[in-house]
């Protein structure tokens, strides 16, 4: 048994104090994992949207002190009370969102919304006892969505975390705790093209090319990519999009020209942007009796959907997912699988890579909108 067990844990986090400020590491203590959490030695995280949104805190509330970070992979170095289904060693990822396998919605086979541990991004808390594991000199630093994995180490609720093959390489399919499986079981589980059907993908950052990559593996034969930034387009390409469309190019609507291009439509699309202008084209360049677009951008929190009613009348689908339908603990794993199994490939989405220390290098690529994933090696 390792010597840390029950002790604090002393060791480097990025920690954000104010919105929008760059980083700082600092000594952090973590405290150890009480009632059914588990702590665990980060070794590689990415940087999402997600994380910077809150950082940015423009459009959406945040707490600080706080250490973000939720795409990540690691080791189990202890376990709390409760905990038997992982052990110290175990290879984990860590979700923003849960699996307590006890509520309805995780007794559903239809969600995966856990009525427990779903997302809470204004929490930075542990819900065990609404304190924070992390702490400065004795003052708090609070969590972010449960996982808050720019740290060395961490606590995370044992719901929040999948059990993956321990061959699995974990700088690898870390980018799978979010984005990437997101954007995968967005087209999967939810949109569902069938073989030789037409996807339009709105948003090519990392969430849309893991859609346009489950539509490369659904085969689907015609895969058109929707970007304000046609330098987006190069890079698609390697995720097997056919078609590029750029809104800013013509001066009709861009349901519209993908109507056009397509006869009336494409058989399923799905937006990765967060714009609602780009959800709202999503749906409506759906073909009528049997179009369905599925909605992943996370919108402004002020921000409203508005189509015409005759859109649905007309028979197409609207529907939003949350982390693609996954179960974070059950449906993980077995896309870890895709990926050892050479289905799904990853290494195309991983465009960076910066020791720890240079994480704030991560958010300055993100906010230029260079690359796709930059993975921050915990050790140097
Ligand atoms: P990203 O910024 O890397 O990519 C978004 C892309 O959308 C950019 O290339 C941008 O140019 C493009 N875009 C913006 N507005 C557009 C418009 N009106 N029309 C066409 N293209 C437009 O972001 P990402 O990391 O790929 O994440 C995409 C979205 O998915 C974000 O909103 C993120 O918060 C969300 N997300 C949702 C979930 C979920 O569970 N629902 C999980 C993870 C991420
Ligand atoms: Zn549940």
């Amino acid at each position: 048994m390792s010597s840390t067990v029950g002790q604090v844990i002393k060791c480097k986090a990025a920690v954000a104090w104010e919105a929008g400020k760059p980083l700082v590491i600092e000594e952090v203590e973590v405290a150890p994992p009480q009632k059914m959490e588990v702590r665990l030695k980060i070794l590689f995280t990415s940087l999402c949207h997600t994380d910077v949104y809150f950082w940015e805190a423009k459009a959406q509330n945040s707490v600080f002190p706080r250490i973000f970070g939720h795409e990540a992979a690691g080791i189990v170095e202890s376990v709390g009370e409760g905990v038997t289904e992982l052990a110290p060693g175990d290879h984990v990822l860590p979700v923003f969102t849960g699996e307590c396998k006890e509520c309805a919605h995780c007794k559903s086979e239809e969600s995966n919304m856990c009525s427990l541990l779903r997302i809470n991004t204004d929490r930075g808390v542990m819900i065990h006892d609404g304190q924070t594991r992390f702490s400065i000199n004795g003052k708090p630093v609070y969590h972010f969505v449960g996982t808050s994995t720019f740290s060395e180490y961490t606590v995370v609720h044992v719901g929040c975390l999948a059990k993956i093959n321990p061959l699995a390489p974990l700088d690898k399919v870390c980018i799978l705790s979010c984005g990437i499986s997101t954007g995968l079981g967005a087209t999967l589980n939810v949109a569902k093209p069938t073989k030789g059907s037409s996807v339009a993908v709105f948003g090519l950052g990392a969430v849309g090319l893991g859609a346009a990559e489950g539509a490369r593996l659904a085969g689907a034969s015609r895969i058109i990519g929707v970007d304000l930034n046609s330098s987006r387009f190069e890079e698609a390409k390697k995720f097997g999009v056919t078609e590029f469309v750029n809104p800013k190019d013509y001066k009709k609507p861009v349901q519209e020209v993908i109507a056009e291009l397509t006869g009336g439509g494409v058989d399923r699309s799905v937006e990765c942007t967060g714009n609602t202008n780009a959800m709202i084209s999503a749906f409506e360049c759906v073909h009528d009796g049997w179009g369905v677009a599925v909605l992943v951008g996370v919108p402004h929190k002020d921000a409203e959907f508005k189509t015409h009613p005759m859109n649905f009348l007309n028979e197409r689908t609207l529907k939003g997912t949350f982390f693609g339908n996954y179960k974070p603990r059950s449906d993980l794993p077995s896309v870890v699988e895709m990926y050892m199994n050479k289905e799904l490939e990853l290494e195309k989405f991983i465009t960076h890579e910066v020791p720890f220390s240079e994480i704030n290098k991560a958010f300055e690529l993100m906010l230029k909108g260079e690359g796709l994933r930059c993975i921050i090696r915990m050790e140097g």
